[in-house]
C-alpha cells in the first residue's frame, strides 16, 4: 500500500509539473484580423512582402526593395521619417556598402521618447553547409513587422502621447551590428531624446518571445517590463547573456549607457540563419507574443509622463525576474532576494533541529547524503560533458560549450537524461526511504546541497537565485504540510511547482546553448530533482 501511495503521489507531481512547465512555454494564441490590438495576423502581411527572397547587404538590389518597402509602409501611415546614411563601411568578409539606416517617429508632449529597434538586413550565408542564405521571414521579420504594427496602433492616438516613440530599422546587423554602430559612433546626439530602448530579435522561428537581456542596475527597467501583458523573461538569463561573446544591435545601446531590454524568440537553431527562416516556418503564436509585450509597454511608456524624466530607468539595484504560474511574473530586487535566503537558511534550521530531535536524522547522516547528492550531480555533469563531446566527434561538429547546433535528435538526447537524473534520486528514495529510514537524512543532504548552490548563485550570479532559494522553500514547505496534515499527497504541489518552475529553464537553456552544454543541463536538472526524489517517497 505505501509503495502504490507513493507511487500515485510522484504520478501526480509529475504530470502537475510538466502541465505547469508546458503552460508557461505557450505563447498566446494570434488575435484576430479586425481586433483593435496587436494583430500577428496584420503582422503576417508585411512578413511576406519583406520575406519574398534573401535582402542580405552583400544583395544591395535585393536590400533595396527592402527598404523601399518599409519607407512606403511607413510614410503611408503619417509618420515623419528619415533616413541615414553613411560612407561605405567594408565588413569582416571582405564586403564593402553604404549603411542607410531607417528612422520615424509619433512625437509626445514631453520630447522624450522610447525606441524600437529592429535589423532589415538578412544573414547571408554564414554556415557552411547550406546554399543560401535566410529569407529573414523571422530573423528579423519579427521585429521589422512588430515594429509597424505597433506603428498603426501607435499613430491612431497621435496629438494625445505624452511621451514619443522612436522606431530604427538598422542596416548591416547581420554582418556586425555596422548600423547600430553608426548611429551611435556618429549620430549619437540624434538619439539623446530617447531613454528606453526595445530591440526585437529572433534567433530561431517559433516559441515565446523571451526577454533575455537587459542592461544592468535594472529595477526600473524590470517595472516596465511587467507591464507587458505576457512578460517572458529570466532574471539568469540576462547574467548569462552579459557573459557570453555574442552581439546584437542592443550591444550598442547597452555600451553607451541605455536602458532597454531585447527579446528574441529562441526555438530552434536549425531554422536560424538558413533558407528555412522563411514565411512558411514563421509562428502567428510567436508573433502575438511579441506584440503581447511590446505594445502594452509601449503603451504604458508613452502614456505616463513620468518616463519623460530622463532618468527614469536610473536605479541602483538589479531585479531577480521569472515567469512561475501560469499569468504570474515574479520579480523583486536582489536585496529582497538576500532576505528571502536568510528566510530559506532560518527555516531549513529549525526544520533541520526538528529532524534530529525526534532522531529522524543526524549531522553526519545528512552530511553524507549532501557529499553523495554532490557527487551525483558532478557524475550528471561530467557525464553530460561526455556525451556531448562524443557525439560533436561523431558528427564532426566541433564541442562548443554555448553553440553547437547540427547534432540530430538533441532535443530526444536531452530529456532522456534528464529523465535519467530523475528517476535516480527518485529510486534512490523509494528504496532507502523504506529499507533503512534514511528519508529525512536524504532530504537534509539535497536541501543542504541546493542551499550551497544558491549562496554560490548570490555570489555570482544573483539573477539565478531564485532557481534554489524558491525551490528549497517549496519542499521544506510541502513536508511540514504533510507532517502537518497527514496526507500524503500535498507534497505533490510543491514538487510541482518547482518542475514547473524548472522544465522551461533546462527547456530555454538548451536550446540557447545546444547540446554542448548538455553537462551545465544535467547538473542543474539534478539539483532540484535530488530533493523532489525524497519529498515524493516518503513512507
Ligand atoms: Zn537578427
Amino acid at each position: 500500500m505505501i509503495y502504490i501511495n507513493r507511487f500515485l503521489v510522484s504520478f501526480l507531481a509529475l504530470v502537475l509539473g510538466i502541465a505547469l512547465g508546458l503552460i508557461a512555454l505557450s505563447p498566446p494564441r494570434h488575435a484576430s484580423v479586425d481586433s483593435e490590438g496587436f494583430s500577428a495576423l496584420r503582422a503576417r502581411e508585411d512578413i511576406l512582402r519583406i520575406a519574398v527572397e534573401p535582402h542580405t547587404v552583400w544583395d544591395q538590389e535585393k536590400l533595396d526593395s527592402v527598404r523601399t518597402f518599409l519607407v512606403e509602409r511607413l510614410t503611408g501611415m503619417g509618420l515623419d521619417v528619415e533616413t541615414f546614411t553613411y560612407p561605405p563601411i567594408t565588413d569582416s568578409f571582405g564586403h564593402s556598402y553604404p549603411l542607410v539606416n531607417i528612422s520615424a517617429s509619433i512625437p509626445g508632449k514631453s520630447g522624450r521618447n522610447i525606441l524600437l529597434v529592429s535589423h532589415y538586413d538578412s544573414a547571408p550565408k554564414k554556415r557552411s553547409g547550406e546554399q543560401e542564405g535566410s529569407l529573414g521571414a523571422a530573423d528579423d521579420g519579427y521585429g521589422l513587422s512588430t515594429m509597424l504594427e505597433v506603428a498603426r496602433i501607435l499613430k491612431t492616438r497621435k496629438g494625445s502621447l505624452q511621451n514619443g516613440i522612436r522606431f530604427l530599422f538598422t542596416d548591416a546587423e547581420e554582418t556586425g551590428a555596422y548600423g547600430a554602430k553608426a548611429e551611435m559612433s556618429q549620430n549619437a546626439a540624434a538619439w539623446a531624446d530617447v531613454n528606453f530602448v526595445i530591440n526585437i530579435e529572433a534567433r530561431g522561428v517559433k516559441g515565446p518571445a523571451l526577454m533575455f537581456e537587459t542592461g544592468s542596475k535594472n529595477r526600473a527597467t524590470i517595472e516596465l517590463f511587467r507591464k507587458a501583458r505576457q512578460p517572458f523573461g529570466y532574471s539568469f538569463a540576462a547574467d548569462v547573456y552579459r557573459k557570453m561573446p555574442n552581439f546584437s544591435d542592443f550591444t550598442e545601446f547597452l555600451n553607451k549607457g541605455y536602458a532597454g531590454i531585447n527579446i528574441a524568440v529562441i526555438d530552434d537553431l536549425s531554422y536560424y540563419h538558413t533558407p528555412r527562416d522563411n514565411p512558411d516556418n514563421i509562428s502567428l503564436s510567436s508573433m502575438q507574443h511579441y506584440g503581447e509585450q511590446v505594445l502594452p509597454i509601449v503603451l504604458a511608456y508613452t502614456s505616463d509622463l513620468r518616463y519623460s524624466n530622463p532618468d527614469a530607468f536610473e536605479s541602483k539595484e538589479d531585479m531577480v525576474f521569472f515567469p512561475w504560474l501560469p499569468g504570474v511574473f515574479v520579480s523583486y530586487p536582489t536585496t529582497i532576494a538576500w532576505i528571502i535566503s536568510g528566510i530559506v537558511l532560518l527555516l531549513f534550521s529549525v526544520w533541520f533541529a526538528h529532524k534530529v530531535m525526534r532522531k529522524e536524522t543526524s549531522i553526519g547522516k545528512s552530511f553524507f547524503w549532501l557529499l553523495s547528492w554532490l557527487g551525483m550531480a558532478i557524475v550528471a555533469l561530467a557525464a553530460g560533458l561526455g556525451i556531448s563531446i562524443l557525439l560533436g566527434k561523431v558528427k564532426d561538429i566541433p564541442w562548443n560549450v554555448i553553440y553547437m547546433p547540427g547534432i540530430p535528435f538533441e532535443r530526444f538526447i536531452l530529456w532522456g537524461l534528464v529523465l535519467m537524473a530523475a528517476i535516480v534520486p527518485w529510486l534512490i528514495s523509494f528504496r532507502r526511504a523504506v529499507k533503512d529510514r534514511e528519508n529525512a537524512s536524504l532530504l537534509a543532504g539535497s536541501l543542504a546541497l541546493n542551499m550551497v548552490v544558491l549562496l554560490l548563485a548570490h555570489l555570482f550570479m544573483p539573477g539565478a537565485s531564485f532557481m534554489f532559494a524558491l525551490p528549497v522553500l517549496a519542499c521544506l514547505a510541502g513536508d511540514f504540510l504533510r507532517e502537518k496534515t497527514g496526507l500524503d499527497w500535498v507534497v505533490a504541489i510543491p514538487a510541482a511547482l518547482v518542475l514547473g518552475l524548472f522544465l522551461p529553464i533546462v527547456h530555454l537553456v538548451g536550446l540557447a546553448l545546444t547540446i554542448g552544454a548538455l553537462g551545465i543541463l544535467l547538473f542543474l536538472a539534478f539539483l532540484p530533482l535530488s530533493m523532489l526524489g525524497p519529498l515524493v517517497s516518503r513512507p
